[in-house]
Order: structure tokens, then C-alpha cells, then sequence
């Protein structure tokens, strides 16, 4: 031990620091109590970074303490003061590490500063300015500390941090350090015991050393992902759920996974009850934290899981993870990369073990969480083996309210079938009672339903299953079988000459309105249908492109009329017995069939020639 003693010493806090103290200290931040995680995980960091040192150092001072922090309160005194028996500071480290700006999280939030003022509020709780947050609720702040080597001095560092600070001598130190925060008048809550036993309950109950309040022990949660499965129970699950992800409802999944290759990794994953997000409280938050041994690397690690998997709440432990890493390194490294790949794979089985075994429940998911799978179906090219698997959809085979997956379509399909069918529309309802459905029904080929309007990108995006081409039912150019005999309606339909003869003459009639009018082949209950002719325009393009304002009414168009239909064999012999209204009802059937189709983009003409046509057949 050191007995050599130094002058007092005087220092000026570096310019950047300055600048960070006085922002800190005079913004209009609310937040002040964040002070005392950052003072908290100051300590355990220290703590940690001791455990580092015991590893590979046999020498080292004040041996054989216990690895706790230790918090006190003084509502007399008005203090509130954090040690640890961590690695602590010599006066160098003093001076470097509480005089200037070395680390990341600070320099980020210097720099988010030149965005102006209005960013100051909330920048400082999402970077953490660490040690100096102590400012904003001290009027001065004493850093007692004697280092982990045997050949420290035992220092106080003293600041009331405005221009500088001061390192002065302090006998007796223990091994680590002891910051005593002198509050200020208007912030003396903080050295009332209640007020921060709830800040630690909030904030640090993860920290793996224990926590004492003037001799209480705080911390009670474990680190349960680092157990044996066989060793925690579902109430400590459920609680360790709710308490990590800030949650009031029952996880509906959890899959607690640990591995050794190609990563070591400890995780526990786990799926709310509820979407968040149905509920239009904005975006998600990426929910789950990144730890190295039971250090909090970062709380909300952007890259740490694909974006689309922003409703997965938990923890993922690896001690593969330097201790020491930044948040900035920490965004681009292939380790997270590499970490967030096995993850994600991992979870994708998981669902789909889920699925196979207890299918109703993974309906339930899907229709709470499906459209984060769809999302990444749509964006993420990465997980083409697992994803499509993993969709569902209702289609004109299953019950209302019920889904399949896309293997099950397959399963169903004809054998000669080739492709996947599906129609988009507002709702399953809207679907059924559309143009497109009947030709599909009658001859048994399953439609899957797209009601979601991320349904069609996901379709787009996909564009084949198992190698089977996904196709809209309500394609102009689909060529489909003839109708199996007992699905032919009874009634005789119009010779094909005379059809003939309609469809030009129906064709006279519309003029410009469209493109070609043509027997159907698909038609079974209606008299007509109406299609883009465009055959890669589908009405949900359609409607698309009129949600961004570009012109669809000039979008060509195709009528088919079904020659079985009493309508349009009357219509035939109409045509030269009452030439006029037959010309009405040429347009009308159009325009119904338009509708029908959500093809109509102007209804005014329509509803006024009904009329005329009704007053015509009342006369
Ligand atoms: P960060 O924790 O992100 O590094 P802080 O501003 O919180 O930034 O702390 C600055 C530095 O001060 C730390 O990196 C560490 O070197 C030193 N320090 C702070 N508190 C302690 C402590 N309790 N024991 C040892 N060193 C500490
Ligand atoms: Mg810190």
C-alpha cells in the first residue's frame, strides 16, 4: 500500500465536457431520476469488470470483498451515495474517464445535440450521459475510490461540475468506489429511501450483483435465462416476463434456447397475448435486450432481430460479445449479424413445431401476429425456406374465421391444377358475393382469400409456392376447363351464332366503354362479368393505383356474357324487338357487372338509366 501523498490538484474539465454539463444541467429535462441507474450500472460494470480482473490477476487490493453495491440514503445530510468493491480508479483513470469524453454513448449524444434544441429532452434518456447525469440533481459530487491494483492511492475526486475538479487525497479508501451525490435543494427526493427503492426496482433489478438500500437487498430477479430449463417454472416465466418487457399480459409462446455452436447463446424469447401495434399505439420498439453474462450490452438493440420480428419480447445472453463493446460497434458487427440469423431461425422452427402441434393456437397467433410474418415474407428475402410455410390465409374451402397454410392448399388443389388462386377484396363477404368466385366454386378449385391489404404484396412478393405460380382469380386471360357436367346449368344457352351476333352488336352498344365483349366461359349465376384487359392488372392494382391518384379510368376493359342467362337471351331478341331499352340494358349490364367487379368508377350515369329503365318497365 501506497503511503506516498500527493498535493491537492486542481483540473479543468475538458471543453466537450463542459458543454455536456451544461446542457445537462440546465435542460429542461424531466427525467432527472435516471441518474441513478446510470450511477447503478457505473457500479456494476465495476463489478464486472473486477470479476474480469480476478480472472487473470492474483494480486489485487482489499481481496475477499463481496461483489455487491451498496446505496445509501441520508435524508439529513441530503445524499444519496452508490459504492461497489469494483475495479475502481486510479488518478489517471480519474482524470481520463470522469474529466474528458472517451466513450460512445456520450459522443453520440454531443452530435445529436447539433439537431437542435427540441432533441435535447429525450436524447439524454436514450444515450445516457452516465456519469454526469449526477449533475443534474447535485450540487456537488465526491468520487472516493482506490483502484483495484495494489499500488493505488486512495483518492476523493470532487466536482460541483461547472468549470473543473479537484483530486485531493482520502485515507482508509476500500477497494472500489464511493460516489456520494450532495443533492441540491429542489432534488432532495432523492435521498428519501422509499423514492429510490422504487427507481431500483424499475431500473435495476436485472443487475446481477446484489443490490442493499441502506442494507436492504433490492434485486430479486434472476437471470433466469442462463438456467436449465428443468429448473424454472412457468410462474417464473410468466414473471420474468412481465417484469423484463414491462407487460401485464400472459405470454402466449416462449422458447427458451440455449446453444453452444456456432455461437454461445442464451435466449428466452417470448410472444404476448396481444399485438400492440392492432392497437395503434404507434410502432413497436425492438423488445428484446442484449446481454453478455448478464450485463445489459443494450436494451434495444436495432439490429440485434430482423425488423419484423419487433414483436418478440426477451433476452438474448452471449458471452461472445466483448464486455466492453459500444452500442455504435455493436450495430454493424457480423457477430450481431451472425447472432441475429441463428436466432431467427431458431424462432421460425419454433413457430413452425408450434403450428404442426397445436394448430388452433398458431391460428390464434397468426391472427394477432401474422402480419409481422407477412412483412417479412414481403421484405426479407433471407428466410424463403420458412416463412411462406409459416402463412395463412382464408380461402373459399375453409369456414369463415378459419385459415390454411399454403401446403394444405396444395394438398386439396386438383391434380391438374397448377396454380395457386387467390382474389383480393375488402372482406371474406365481399370475396364470395364478387364476379370472380362462382366459375372457381363450380368446378372445385379452392380461391384463397386475401381480406388483409398485405395479402397481395406478400402473393407479389412470394410469387410461387413449392413451385406452383400464384394467379388472381380475376385475370382476363385465365383459360380454366370446361365445366364438369353436373355443374352445367340446366338451361339452354344461345346457339353460337347468335351470340355472336350479341356480343357485336353488345360491343356497338358500349363503344369506347370496352375494349371486347365475348362469351364467357366461366360464368355460372350471372349474366356478365367484367374484367381488366389489361391481364396483369389486377382490381387490387387497380385500386391501388387510384389510392395514388393516377388515372384508371382509361384502363381497357373486357365484358364476358353468359349465354345460358334469361337476361341475355332476352336481350337477344330484344335487341331488334325494342331496339332503345335494349341499348339501356347492354349499358346497365356493364355497369353492374363493373360494380360488382369495383371496377366502377362513376356511378351517376348508372343510377339515373335504372331508373329510366324501371319507369320504362312500370309503364
Ligand atoms: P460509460 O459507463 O458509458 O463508460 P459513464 O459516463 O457512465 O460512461 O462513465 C465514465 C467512465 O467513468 C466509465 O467508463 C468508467 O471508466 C468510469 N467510472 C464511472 N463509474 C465508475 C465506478 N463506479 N467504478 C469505476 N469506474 C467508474
Ligand atoms: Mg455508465
Amino acid at each position: 500500500m501506497t503511503t506516498e501523498t500527493h498535493e491537492e490538484a486542481k483540473f479543468e474539465f475538458q471543453a466537450e465536457v463542459r458543454q455536456l454539463l451544461d446542457i445537462v444541467i440546465n435542460s429542461l429535462y424531466t427525467d432527472k431520476e435516471i441518474f441513478v441507474r446510470e450511477l447503478v450500472s457505473n457500479a456494476s460494470d465495476a463489478l464486472e469488470k473486477l470479476r474480469h480482473v480476478q480472472l487473470t490477476e492474483r494480486e489485487i487490493f482489499d481481496d475477499g470483498l463481496g461483489l455487491d453495491i451498496n446505496i445509501t440514503t441520508d435524508d439529513t445530510a441530503k445524499t444519496i451515495t452508490i459504492s461497489d468493491y469494483g475495479i475502481g480508479l486510479t488518478r489517471d483513470e480519474m482524470i481520463e474517464n470522469l474529466g474528458t469524453i472517451a466513450h460512445s454513448g456520450t459522443k453520440k449524444f454531443l452530435h445529436s445535440l447539433e439537431d437542435g434544441d427540441a432533441a435535447r429532452g429525450n436524447v439524454i434518456g436514450k444515450f445516457g450521459v452516465g456519469f454526469y447525469s449526477a449533475f443534474m440533481v447535485a450540487k456537488q459530487v465526491r468520487v472516493y475510490s482506490h483502484s483495484w491494483r495494489e499500488d493505488g492511492e486512495h483518492l476523493c475526486w470532487t466536482s460541483d461540475g461547472r468549470s473543473g475538479f479537484e483530486i485531493t487525497d482520502a485515507p482508509g479508501q476500500r477497494r472500489g468506489t464511493k460516489i456520494v451525490v450532495e443533492l441540491t435543494e429542489e432534488y432532495e427526493e432523492f435521498s428519501k429511501k422509499e423514492r429510490v427503492k422504487r427507481l431500483l426496482e424499475r431500473y435495476s433489478n436485472y443487475v446481477s450483483f446484489p443490490i442493499f438500500l441502506n442494507g436492504e437487498r433490492i434485486n430479486t430477479v434472476e437471470a433466469i435465462w442462463l438456467k436449465q430449463k428443468s429448473e424454472v417454472t412457468d410462474e417464473q416465466y410468466t414473471e420474468f416476463y412481465k417484469f423484463a418487457s414491462k407487460m401485464y399480459d400472459e405470454p402466449r409462446y416462449r422458447l427458451h434456447f440455449n446453444a453452444d455452436v456456432p455461437l454461445e447463446i442464451h435466449s428466452l424469447l417470448f410472444v404476448p397475448k396481444d399485438n400492440q401495434e392492432k392497437f395503434g399505439f404507434g410502432r413497436m420498439e425492438p423488445g428484446v435486450a442484449l446481454y453478455c453474462r448478464k450485463v445489459l450490452i443494450d436494451e434495444n438493440p436495432e439490429k440485434l432481430l430482423p425488423e419484423w420480428l419487433r414483436f418478440v419480447r426477451g433476452v438474448i445472453d452471449s458471452s461472445d460479445i466483448p464486455l466492453n463493446i459500444s452500442r455504435e460497434t455493436m450495430q454493424d458487427s457480423a457477430l450481431l449479424q451472425k447472432i441475429n440469423s441463428v436466432i431467427t431461425k431458431r424462432f421460425l422452427k419454433f413457430l413452425d413445431k408450434q403450428a404442426k402441434d397445436d394448430p388452433d393456437g398458431y391460428e390464434e397467433f397468426f391472427k394477432e401476429f401474422g402480419r409481422y410474418l407477412k412483412e417479412g415474407t414481403a421484405s426479407d428475402y433471407g428466410y424463403r425456406d420458412q416463412l411462406p410455410k409459416l402463412l395463412r390465409f382464408e380461402s373459399s374451402m375453409t369456414e369463415a374465421g378459419k385459415l390454411t397454410s399454403l401446403a394444405d392448399y396444395l394438398a386439396r388443389k386438383k391434380e391438374e391444377q397448377k396454380d395457386i388462386y387467390y382474389l383480393s377484396g375488402p372482406s371474406r363477404d365481399a370475396i364470395e358475393n364478387g364476379p370472380y368466385l362462382e366459375a372457381f366454386r363450380a368446378r372445385g378449385i379452392e380461391v384463397l382469400f386475401c381480406t388483409d391489404g398485405a395479402d397481395e404484396y406478400v402473393i407479389n412478393a412470394l410469387y410461387q409456392f413449392e413451385e406452383h405460380s400464384f394467379t388472381s382469380a380475376d385475370r382476363a386471360d385465365l383459360s380454366l376447363d370446361d365445366l364438369p357436367a353436373e355443374e352445367v346449368p340446366q338451361e339452354e344457352a344461345l346457339a353460337e351464332e347468335d351470340s355472336k351476333a350479341l356480343c357485336a352488336w353488345i360491343k356497338e352498344q358500349l363503344g369506347d366503354r370496352v375494349e371486347e365483349v365475348a362469351v364467357g366461359k366461366r360464368l355460372v349465376q350471372s349474366p356478365a362479368v367484367a374484367f381488366n384487359s389489361d391481364a396483369h392488372m389486377t382490381s387490387h392494382m387497380r385500386q391501388m393505383m387510384r389510392a395514388m391518384e393516377q388515372d384508371v379510368s382509361k384502363l381497357k376493359v373486357k365484358l364476358e356474357i353468359n349465354p345460358r342467362h334469361a337476361l341475355v337471351k332476352n336481350l337477344a331478341t330484344a335487341r331488334e324487338s325494342r331496339p332503345e331499352i335494349a341499348g339501356m340494358i347492354a349499358n346497365q349490364i356493364l355497369d353492374n357487372a363493373l360494380f360488382s367487379a369495383g371496377l366502377l368508377e362513376e356511378n351517376k350515369d348508372m343510377v339515373q338509366r335504372a331508373y329510366d329503365i324501371m319507369a320504362r318497365a312500370i309503364e
